[in-house]
């Protein structure tokens, strides 16, 4: 996109001609877009003036969602340093982890992180800045309040800031394993916002009906960011682009569907996009029919497959809801396919059709591309892809080729050109030579009406090498055995595919902070 702007410090400065527009909403303080630059603004002053914070230094932030993340995350990348995002749900070591991984000079962290990473914080040259200090329900005065007292009304100060400088690593979610940095420039990262809004404006051409029901209802956009801010979807569906589209944002430090039905009640909130199982969560509660949700017009679920039921289950309560969904990863910054509108009616199971910048092939194992509707690897080439993985240099050499980038899913294109993954290339189970896919198995078990979640993992078998074992949470009184289950897959699923063992549980299965199951954890616990 030729209009692109670009550096990431050009991109967050046009959020200054909103002014004094309502723009951040967090447990009772709010913050106008003038407000929030000029936060952004003397921490800038500070880190360049006080820290000699410079070029390309990597400046960690480590905070559940919070106003002082955002602010953070603007000041680091308007000073020309690399911002580097870490998963605030982390323990001690995995912080430990990222800060040595990435050599921050600097972390900008809350009460709970900075007392995780205390201890070793001097031995890694790092130095930290303490936001959100809580006494009881009070929050106190921190070492940022005072920054930005100190430097009240100084000015951004001017960087010289490259489109092909490195901008951030960003850790993936750490479902298969560490999280990975990936390093993305300016320009990637520009040019992957201008893609999401791109697809925002063919949607709206292409469904104006659905723009006139959003104008119907009176409600201005407004956003709820449940889903963390160090992944791309908070960080770039919510934040970035709400902070230049002007849409007011109401942040949830952390998941809960009781306190998100409020929100979306007194904030009016008009756009929520999530996990798919916190979308489904949200709208299977049980005070979801008692809430006021007249102002929510637009769900989306990504990230993460969306199940059958998705579609059938925001029909059933939120009829008139404008459904997006999309395939990305942290490496892509996002970008690859969406599916909304016309199109999600048309084809609920596809992420959609791919972004105009976006190039894809399939290949086999031996690299080989396959042809049109074959199932293999999925490769991408984009300007919005990452350059590369920080320290990573063997998953380097493997999974980035001549401009393209391994995905480490594999999917296909039907006829018409729209998107289909079918599963992580990871959990693909072998069983005596035959392929079998976990995702597959796990949308038919969730089809049933006493399912409430199902993972499906391999267990290794003498006869045939490795075999489907699954772990179902059951629906809360729902019963179930494993017979009548035997009996709902018999002619829904080939027999070689029922998984031979079952576990049933009532707990919620363990996922990370992007909402996808930790598979690891569940073979630990059933089957090492
Ligand atoms: P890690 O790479 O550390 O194991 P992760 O792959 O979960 O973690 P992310 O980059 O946050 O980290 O997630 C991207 C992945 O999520 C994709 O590669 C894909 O496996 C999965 N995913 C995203 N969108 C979809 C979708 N629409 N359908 C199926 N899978 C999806
Ligand atoms: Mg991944």
């Amino acid at each position: 996109f030729k209009n692109a702007p670009a550096t990431l410090r050009d991109l967050i400065d046009a959020g200054r001609q909103h002014g004094d527009q309502e723009f951040l909403v967090y447990q009772g303080e709010r913050l106008t877009f003038t407000q929030f630059f000029k936060r952004v603004d003397a921490l800038s002053y500070h880190l360049i003036h006080s820290l000699g914070i410079n070029n390309g230094d990597r400046v960690a932030i480590a905070m559940r969602n919070c106003p002082e993340w955002m602010v953070s995350y603007a000041a680091i990348v308007s000073v020309g340093a690399v911002v580097v995002p870490l998963n605030s749900w982390g323990s001690a070591d995995e912080l430990h982890y990222g800060l040595k991984d990435s050599a921050a000079k600097l972390v900008f962290c809350d009460q709970q992180r900075s007392e995780l990473i205390q201890s070793f914080l001097s031995k890694l040259n790092c130095q930290a800045i303490v936001a959100r200090i809580a006494q009881g329900d009070i929050i106190g005065d921190s070492d940022f309040d005072e920054i930005i007292a100190n430097n009240w009304n100084k000015p951004l100060p001017a960087v010289s800031c490259n489109t092909d400088d490195i901008a951030q690593i960003m850790y993936t979610s750490g479902t298969t394993g560490r999280p990975k940095g990936a390093v993305s420039s300016h320009k990637n990262i520009c040019q992957a916002i201008y893609s999401f809004e791109f697809h925002a404006m063919c949607s709206a051409m292409a469904n104006p009906q659905a723009i006139e029901k959003m104008f119907a209802g009176g409600f201005p956009p407004c956003t709820l960011l449940s889903v963390p801010l160090f992944h791309v979807s908070g960080c770039y569906a919510a934040f970035l682009l709400n902070l230049r589209g002007g849409r007011k944002t109401v942040v949830m430090y952390k998941w809960s569907p009781e306190q998100a039905l409020k929100l979306i009640s007194t904030e009016k909130v008009t756009i929520f996009s999530a996990a798919p199982s916190m979308v489904l969560e949200l709208l299977r509660h049980p005070d979801f029919h008692s809430s006021d949700t007249s102002s929510l017009f637009s769900l989306g679920g990504g990230g993460a497959a969306c199940p059958p039921s998705f579609k059938t289950v925001i029909n059933n309560t939120l009829a008139n809801a404008y459904i997006g969904t999309g395939y990305g990863m942290t490496e892509s910054n996002a970008i690859c396919a969406n599916c909304s509108g016309e199109a999600f009616t048309y084809k609920p199971t596809s992420a959609g059709t791919l972004s105009p910048l976006v190039e894809w092939q399939t290949r086999d194992k031996d690299n080989n591309i396959l042809s049109k509707g074959e199932r293999g690897e999925i490769w991408l080439k984009s300007v919005c892809n990452v350059s590369h993985y920080w320290n990573k240099l063997d998953a380097n050499s493997k999974q980035f080729d001549d401009g393209w980038m391994a995905t480490g899913d594999i999917g296909y294109l039907d006829e018409e050109n729209f998107v289909f993954v079918v599963d992580r290339a990871k959990d693909l189970i072998i069983r005596g030579g035959e392929n079998i896919y976990p995702a597959e198995i796990e949308a038919i078990l969730t089809s049933h009406p006493a399912v409430s979640e199902a993972a499906i993992i391999a267990e290794p078998d003498e006869q045939f090498g490795e075999i489907p074992a699954a772990v179902i949470r059951l629906r809360a009184s729902a019963e179930l055995n494993h017979n009548e289950l035997g009996e709902y897959l018999l002619g829904k699923l080939a027999v070689f595919k029922h998984p031979k063992h079952i576990w049933f549980c009532h707990d919620e299965l363990p996922r990370n902070a992007a909402g996808k199951v930790l598979k690891s954890e569940l073979v630990q616990k059933y089957i090492a």
